[in-house]
């Protein structure tokens, strides 16, 4: 079953958490339910697999939301924890809630979902930034690290956000990729585009003791 099936409901999502997160500078957090990927470094990998939390209509995650912005002083919020792109309908009705205030949504994704025709109903939003997380740094690494294939969806969304003209930057998931292995990237988004090395943002793995736990599941006695 498709895992949208479980965390999409109408124009409702689920979601597991809400919060003020450091990141950014500061920033308020609706932490949501569910991924299409399986990345066995993932730090929440909990609520990926168990589907844990409850349905929130578009206005309530506004209204809390808004909420801990205000509360913590901050003029940004996002969409993080799982895969925020799952549920179109709910996310396209969030962002036209915040349309028109003063915060910045960032929007945290994986980008595996978006294609053309989603990127167009994204580029509506003009207090929108996307992060588009790669995960490594080629299609080989991509499917040792999610078990499955779509590293070329990854960098087909990069290419549908420069061609609509949406503000992002694109992130790559480096520790477990071989030095070799990202020169040939950066010299692939060199050719896309410029843009993509300049903006491009360095990630590691943060070893959170339930990390660990799962990347040593995974590796073995090759895991940290
Ligand atoms: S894309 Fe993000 S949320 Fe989904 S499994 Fe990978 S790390 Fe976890």
């Amino acid at each position: 079953m498709d895992v949208r099936e479980k965390v999409c409901r109408g124009e409702k999502r689920k979601y597991y958490r809400f919060r003020f997160a450091k990141f950014y500078g500061g920033i308020a957090t609706a932490d949501c339910t569910g991924c299409n990927l399986k990345c066995f470094f993932c730090w929440s990998w909990r609520p990926r697999d168990l589907l844990i939390g409850r349905f929130y209509s578009p206005r309530e995650v506004f209204e809390r939301l808004v909420r801990i912005a205000e509360k913590n002083r901050v003029n940004k919020v996002r969409i993080s924890g799982n895969e925020p792109t799952l549920c179109e309908k709910h996310l396209l009705e969030v962002l036209e809630l915040f349309q028109g205030t003063n915060l910045l949504f960032i929007l945290e994704t994986n980008g595996i979902l978006l294609d053309k025709r989603y990127v167009r109903e994204l580029s509506r939003f003009d207090n929108l930034h996307v992060r588009v997380s790669l995960k490594g740094t080629n299609e080989e690494e991509f499917r040792a690290l999610t078990g499955s294939s779509g590293f070329k969806k990854q960098l087909d969304a990069l290419k549908n956000l420069l061609d609509q003209g949406v503000s992002f930057h694109p992130a790559v998931m480096v520790s477990f990729s071989s030095k070799q292995n990202f020169e040939r990237l950066l010299e692939k988004l060199r050719e896309m585009d410029p843009y993509l090395v300049k903006s491009l943002e360095v990630e590691e793995v943060v070893l959170y003791p339930h990390v660990r736990e799962k990347i040593r599941e995974h590796l073995g006695e090759r895991g940290p």
